[in-house]
């Protein structure tokens, strides 16, 4: 495994893979998220490049940029365990030099839900993973199920602008108890850890009033609001049941549909999701 924290010296050496490249974009602090990404890209190209970038424009005013968990040496262990090729550390005034100031933004979709609540962080998304992808050029890029919006954004930033690439979306890894892999929940003290709890019970009450007929998204969101409401820890940011492409609010639930959640358990912001219906 090759660490390169150079781009020119990524190209030179990108310039001699054979065969396909399977690209897996993280923030680094690593969890068996990530590592299933790598896996999937492992199976299905010759060479995997896994790039780790804590990348500062997608975090807002006030937001954990600073205090985001970071432990290189871990990383890098864990990826030479899944047989990783080349792991790609960018330094951020190679990403961001003096002067920067072009920028990808997908509109529409990024209007909603994460993006409502996070303004300009798709536009960080959006814009570094177009960089990485430039720097990288690989062939499959992986991206989690867990972001939702990020993986509808990212598609429709490859569509529109015909990168020549594929998205592979991975489902989501969870605890045995449930919650969904993040580096975030490092955040969790051990009553908020079970508090987290919540989110994955909302998503399988959504799950099961939804298998038991009730097509009223309306109906499943306030019973999903009212059982995170019964948890003293946890505030609310949105829930949603979606249209899984315009990400679009849907009154019935007549065609597949992203419910999805972001809730606050004391200082920490957590995220879920579940498709529901058929694709
Ligand atoms: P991050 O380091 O948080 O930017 O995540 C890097 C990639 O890992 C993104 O595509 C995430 O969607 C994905 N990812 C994070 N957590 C999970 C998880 N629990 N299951 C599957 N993919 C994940």
């Amino acid at each position: 495994m090759r660490t390169i924290t150079r781009v020119s010296e990524y190209r030179d050496a990108r310039k001699k893979l054979d065969g396909a490249v399977g690209f897996v974009p993280t923030m680094g602090y690593l969890h068996e998220g990530h590592l299933e990404l790598v896996r999937w890209a492992r199976r299905e190209n010759n060479n995997v490049v896994v790039s780790i970038f804590v990348n500062p424009t997608q975090f807002g005013p006030g937001e954990d940029f600073e205090k985001y968990p970071r432990d290189p040496d871990r990383d890098l262990a864990l990826l030479e365990n899944e047989k990783v090729d080349i792991v790609l550390y960018p330094q951020p005034d190679e990403v961001y030099p003096a002067g920067f100031n072009t920028w990808v933004e997908v509109l529409g979709i990024t209007e909603r839900l994460e993006g409502k609540v996070r303004p300009g962080h798709f536009k960080g998304v959006a814009t570094v993973v177009a960089k990485l992808f430039n720097i990288v050029n690989p062939d499959c890029a992986y991206f989690g199920q867990k972001d939702a919006q990020q993986v509808a954004v990212i598609q429709k930033m490859v569509s529109d602008l015909n990168m020549d690439l594929r998205v592979i979306v991975v489902p989501t890894v969870r605890e045995p108890d449930g919650l969904a892999m993040s580096s975030r929940n490092t955040y969790l003290n051990k009553v908020e850890r079970q508090a987290a709890l919540v989110l994955w019970r909302s998503l399988n009450l959504a799950r099961d009033l939804h298998a038991g007929g009730e097509s009223k998204a309306d109906s499943i969101k306030k019973q999903m609001e009212a059982l995170i409401g019964q948890e003293p820890l946890a505030a609310i940011d949105y829930v949603s049941i979606a249209d899984i492409t315009s990400l679009e609010e849907v009154d019935c639930m007549n065609k597949a549909c992203l419910v999805s959640l972001a809730v606050r358990i004391g200082r920490t912001r957590l995220i879920d999701n579940i498709i529901l219906g058929d694709q």
